[in-house]
Formats: C-alpha cells, structure tokens, sequence
C-alpha cells in the first residue's frame, strides 16, 4: 500500500504531486488544492505530506508515514476551521511556524484545510510567508475551486485540481478499507454522489441512511401551502437533529477536557471568573461551529433533494444514466410521470437557489420554506 491509496480517481493531480516528491525540481514552496466537496482535498493534501516526509517517497508503512497519516506528526500542522472563518491571530501563528526549521523529519508542512475562509486580514496575514519560501517549509492549501481564494494568495500558489471521483472507484474503496460488501457499497457511493465520507456513513449507519431517506420522500408530498411549509420545517428538523447527533457529545467533552485543564472542579456550584471566562469563550466557539455545521447539513440535504429531481429528467429522458436514488425508484417515476421536464428543471433551479440563499446567510428556514413553496406538485398535472 501507499500513502495514495485514499486519494481515488485522481491520477493526474497525484502524477504531479509524486513527481514533486522525487525531483527537486518540481517542487514548490506552495500548493493550492482544489476539489468539489468530497473529492479528497484534506485526504491528498496529507498524503502529500507524509510522501513529502517519508525517506521512500511515500510507503505508507514507515513511521513518518503513519505519524502523518494519524496526525501525530510533529512537523505537519493542519489547520481545520471549524469556525466561519479563519482569522488573523490563526494566520500570524501559522506564519511563525513556518519559519521555524522541521524539528524531526525532512519538511515543514503547514496544511490550511480551508483556504477559502480566510478573512481578509488572515490572508494578508500569510502573504509574506507565502512571498519569502523558507528552505525546508511547505504551505499546503485547499479550497472549493480557485474562485473561492482570496487572489493574492491564489497567484502565489501552485493550482493542482482535484475532481470528483468515479462512483465505481468510492465504492472500490469503501469494500478494500473499510470491509463494506460490494453491492451496498456502489449503492452508497451512487447515493452519496461520490462524497468518500457521506458513502461511508451512509453503507455503515442506519440512521444516516433513514434521515436520507425521509429528506428525499419530501419531494413527493409538497403540494399545497399548508404542505411546503411543512416539508421546510421537518428537512431544516432533520438537518437539526443530525448535527445534534454529531456536535453533542463533541461539546462536552471539550468542555470537561478545558475544565480539567483550568483545575476546575466540575462538581463546583459555581466556577471562579477565570474559568467561568474561559468556558464562556468556548461556548461561543462552539455555538459558531454548531452553526456553520448545520448549514453544511443543511446543505447537503439540498443536493440529496437535487438528486431525485435529477433522476427523474434522467427517467423522462429515457435515459440509461444509473439512477442516484436506485432505492426509491418508485419515488422517481412518480415524480417523472407527475412533471413536465421543463418544470423538473425549475425545481432544481429553486434548490439552487435556495442553497446560494443559505450560502449568504439568509436565516435557513426561510430560504427553505420560499424554496418548498416553489417545488409544489404542478396542479394541472403536466404542463
Ligand atoms: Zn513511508
């Protein structure tokens, strides 16, 4: 195995990232991935970290391979946001370190997991580190699609471009790693529209699979007002409850690991200021990241909604594309036998609308419920 193996359907980008490791002359000082959700950003920025790290150009056996690979390497940082964005202070820290020799392997590598939340100020912030190449230090950043990058970082990188993977090459993956049977695997990877991550969820946890499905059944039931409204509220409930699930105990545990570093007793009816401050400040972060996570849920809701729209003008087109719902085939002829193509078409145009809504910070539930008002059943039946 290599330090490559997850990084699938890629063979291009990962041609020009290997040629980098092994000829000095194809290296560069800064890199700038970019890559539809799901197509393995993060997962090829590492590998080419630990590549970059491991005296064989990337075995993904040694230990500079694992330790990268887990995240235990001590020189390579990954900056993850999990805020709205990355500010300044984060970005003048990152710039420190890069300036700092690598302490036990062959390269500094300072991996921005999202570049494209880099306020203003945090960009500007990098610019000089970005400018002035320190000997033995990397700068590994990914983003969306180069459009999403502030520009004066953007011409200060090198652009490779990921793209999303093949449903065949996900689903390969998913039965080699992770044990998954074949079959539920390519279903997974359809349903997840080639996202490595949500696949996986979705093959191994039922109630993923279930909140997918309930998203998806939305799409028959709107038809009068009354209906819409009500289909806005339960999709933006569903995404409520599934970063419930996820963020819960995240936050908790957080917190009991800040207390016990502040000395805090936890059982203490009330905490000094100090403490109260700290836990204060933690909270807040927790409730943005709660917040950006829930429009992302929301987000995704929104494509798997896109997705029956999709099959069915897949199915009113008589086409023998594979179908991304095969499970709700039924859903889907309904859908199709009920909407002209045309009007299919508008649906997905409302979705998309309702996503660059979301995108902008309208409040969800309202761009939701004006999205749902627009994907009622067409009374008159096909027009
Ligand atoms: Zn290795």
């Amino acid at each position: 195995m290599t330090v490559w193996r997850d990084v699938i359907g890629q063979d291009q980008p990962v041609a020009t990232l290997q040629a980098a490791v092994a000829d000095p002359a194809r290296m560069t000082h800064a890199w700038l991935l970019t890559g539809p959700p799901g197509s393995g950003r993060s997962t090829a920025a590492r590998a080419f970290a630990a590549a970059l790290e491991c005296p064989r150009g990337g075995c993904g056996e040694c230990h500079e391979c694992r330790t990268v690979l887990d995240r235990s390497h001590a020189d390579v940082t990954v900056m993850a946001t999990e805020g709205l964005s990355i500010q300044v202070k984060d970005a003048r820290e990152l710039a420190g370190l890069a300036q700092r020799r690598p302490s036990v392997g062959r390269w500094r590598v300072i991996i921005i997991e999202d570049a494209d939340r880099l306020t203003e100020r945090a960009a500007d912030a990098l610019l000089k580190a970005l400018e002035e190449p320190v000997a033995r230090t990397v700068w590994l950043l990914c983003a969306p699609s180069l459009e999403d990058v502030i520009i004066t970082i953007r011409s200060r990188t090198r652009h490779v471009r990921l793209r999303t993977p093949p449903v065949e090459a996900v689903a390969r993956l998913l039965t080699d790693r992770d044990g998954i049977d074949p079959r539920i695997a390519v279903d997974a990877a359809r349903a997840a529209q080639s996202h490595v991550g949500l696949a996986k969820r979705l093959a191994t946890d039922e109630s993923a699979r279930a909140r997918r499905r309930k998203t998806l059944l939305l799409a028959g039931r709107i038809h009068g007002l009354g209906d819409a409204m009500s289909a806005a509220a339960d999709l933006a409930a569903i995404a409520g409850e599934e970063s419930t699930a996820s963020s819960a105990e995240r936050d908790a545990a957080e917190k009991e690991r800040l207390m016990a570093q502040l000395g805090a007793d936890p059982a203490a009816r009330t905490q000094p200021p100090h403490v109260r401050s700290q836990l204060s400040a933690r909270e807040k972060e927790q409730k943005t990241r709660a917040t950006r996570f829930s429009r992302d849920v929301i987000d995704r809701s929104l494509v798997d909604l896109l997705s029956i729209y999709r099959d069915g003008l897949v199915v009113r087109a008589g086409s023998t594309v594979p179908l991304i719902n095969a499970d709700l085939a039924d859903e889907v002829q309904r859908l199709a036998d009920g909407r002209s193509s045309e009007q299919l078409l508008q649906a997905m145009d409302t979705i998309g609308t309702a996503r660059e809504r979301i995108e902008a910070n309208v409040p969800p539930l309202l761009a939701l419920e004006a999205m749902m008002i627009g994907l009622r059943a067409p009374s008159s039946g096909l027009g």
